[in-house]
């Protein structure tokens, strides 16, 4: 039996198998509902210490963390792809890589983001107060994350709410289990405490327990349908939540495009951690001059692309994470092509390289009623449409529920920035894909059916904080001229006080102050 979750053991449990050949890599009891509360109970218990830890102290613990991961990258690399069959460069880059760098950024910012804000005030009878914002951590932080990016999804979002002074508890996807208790295992080695960040392993049903627990904030990262129902539970009680959610992110290829560097683009956007990406390009959108062109570009680019066990170094295509997720795939394909879709290239299974391959496909020939061209597919297809105008191409791409990212190729790049704002998504990526997400700086986050909130850079963190005003009067003895003590004269020295600030002339101003002067020396209750 492998490491097991924080939490008492209990009947239900997970099998966690490795999606490239089938074979079983672990056994997790699930945790149950008590389980659940008992570990938030423990992480707020130890939150108010943990939150008193001098910033610079979790700041270095956070770096040490770093180092860990540094050392270990390789052996963390391996647990990532065993259990989601992602190629180990990809493991390495946009899992270890990604934390790495979100590990330095969360502790090169958390002393900006704490810091006390002063709140001048330009009203001049309020000029005796000093007002200033601080900002504080929320308490115990629920993350919920899925198994397409099981490293770098909870580590980015625990990094901040840890760094900030909150505690965590992390409820990964029963499909990736090992990579959450490699990173509980590293964090716990860097020096945070263990009641500050726990794992709890299970089902969906656990994921509802944390959701339903005594949490003070909720960070949901996975299927809209999901994210949906924990919103709604969430909300029949004020628990604030973040939804990071699925994605149907087009690329537009404007006709000035470089065809050659847009076509990589597509097909890497499209095809890489097989397609299972919330970022990737599920709708690919080409000037109809460079169309035919570019559809025979990504094709025979495609056909060089090594498809395999993530583990062999030369692999580019792993398999898909489950058999669920291949028939979903394979469904919505096979649909698309029914309807009338041209399958250029792929459109099959692998069974020979393993249980969950499925071939690199493209597909031309569609239309925004096709299922493919609507529902988020996650998977390794490259789905490729033509405009014959900017306005089109812009029409298209806002024509989907969902808005989490969106990629512009063009050689002008005043021509991408003027689409980019056009564009209804959360991001907006001029002559790249998805690396966004690898930008420590950058928020990450949709509109639309793609969820609420950020995570990521400075506004990522903010959402591990509450923000409190406070409001000191310099002069304690003095009754404030708005108290009680109201008449006639009271009511007409108002409205000459609301001359004197927002008079439409400077003529009325002065009247304003002069006749509203006398209220200063009223007598008041
Ligand atoms: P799911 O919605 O199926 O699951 C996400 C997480 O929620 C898992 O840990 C899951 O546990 C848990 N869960 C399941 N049911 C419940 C419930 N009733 N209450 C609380 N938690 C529950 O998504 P997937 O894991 O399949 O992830 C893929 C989806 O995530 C895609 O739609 C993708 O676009 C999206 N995603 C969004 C990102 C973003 O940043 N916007 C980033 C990455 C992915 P279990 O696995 O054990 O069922």
């Amino acid at each position: 039996m492998t490491p097991t979750s924080d939490v008492a053991l209990q009947s239900a449990r997970i099998l966690n198998t490795n999606p490239a050949t089938g074979d079983t890599l672990s056994e997790h009891p699930c945790a149950s509902s008590e389980d659940v509360q008992d570990a938030v109970a423990r992480a707020r218990a130890a939150q108010a210490r943990w939150a008193a830890t001098p910033i610079r102290v979790r700041a270095d613990i956070v770096l040490r963390f770093q180092r860990l991961l540094n050392l270990e990258r390789q052996r963390i690399a391996a647990t990532i792809t065993s259990e989601a069959g992602k190629p180990l460069t990809e493991a390495l880059l946009t899992e270890v890589m990604v934390v790495l760098d979100a590990a330095r950024f969360c502790a090169a910012n958390a002393f900006r983001v704490l810091r006390t804000e002063q709140v001048p005030h330009a009203n001049p009878v309020l000029k005796t107060k000093r007002g200033y914002l601080v900002h504080e951590p929320l308490g115990v932080i629920g993350i919920i994350s899925p198994w397409n990016y099981p490293f770098s999804i909870p580590a980015t979002e625990t990094l901040s709410a840890l760094v900030l002074g909150n505690t965590v508890v992390l409820k990964p996807s029963e499909l990736t289990p090992l990579s959450a208790l490699a990173m509980r295992d590293l964090l716990h080695q860097a020096g945070v405490p263990r009641d500050v960040f726990q794992v709890v392993l299970g089902l969906g049903e656990t994921g509802a327990a944390l959701a339903a627990s005594r949490i003070d904030k909720l960070i949901f990262t996975g299927s809209v349908a999901t994210g949906k129902r924990v919103g709604q539970s969430a909300a029949a009680r004020l628990l604030p939540v973040v939804l990071e959610l699925g994605g149907k992110d087009p690329l537009l290829v404007l006709s000035d495009a470089p065809l050659d560097t847009a076509s990589s683009a597509a097909v890497w956007g499209s095809l890489m951690n097989a397609g299972q990406t919330c970022l990737s390009v599920e709708r690919c959108y080409v000037h109809s001059s460079l169309h035919d062109r570019f559809v025979a570009a990504c094709a025979e680019k495609i056909s060089r692309l090594t498809v395999g066990n993530g583990t062999d170094p030369r692999t580019e295509i792993g398999p898909l994470i489950s058999p669920r997720q291949l028939e979903i795939v394979e469904s919505q394909v096979n649909e698309a092509v029914a309807e009338g879709a041209t399958l250029v290239c792929g459109g099959q299974r692998l069974p020979s390289l393993g249980p969950n391959f499925y071939a690199p496909t493209l597909l031309t020939g569609l239309t925004h009623q096709m299922r493919i061209m609507r529902e988020e597919t996650f998977g390794p297809v490259l789905c490729v449409m033509p405009f014959a105008s900017d306005d089109q191409a812009v029409a298209l791409a806002n024509d989907s529920d969902f808005g989490l990212a969106a990629s512009v190729f063009t050689a002008d790049s005043a021509r991408g920035e003027a689409i980019a704002r056009r564009l209804q998504a959360g991001t907006v990526m001029a002559n790249d894909v998805i690396t966004c997400f690898a930008v420590a700086e950058a928020p990450h986050g949709g509109v639309k059916a793609s969820g609420l909130g950020r995570t990521h850079g400075l506004y990522g963190m903010r959402e591990m904080l509450r923000t409190k005003y406070i409001d000191v009067d310099l002069m304690p003895r003095m009754k404030k001229t708005w108290w009680f003590g109201y008449g006639v004269e009271f009511s007409r020295q108002m409205d000459n006080f609301i001359d004197l600030l927002f008079g439409n002339s400077a003529v009325a101003r002065l009247r304003g102050g002069l006749r509203s002067a006398s209220s200063l020396w009223r007598k008041r209750l």
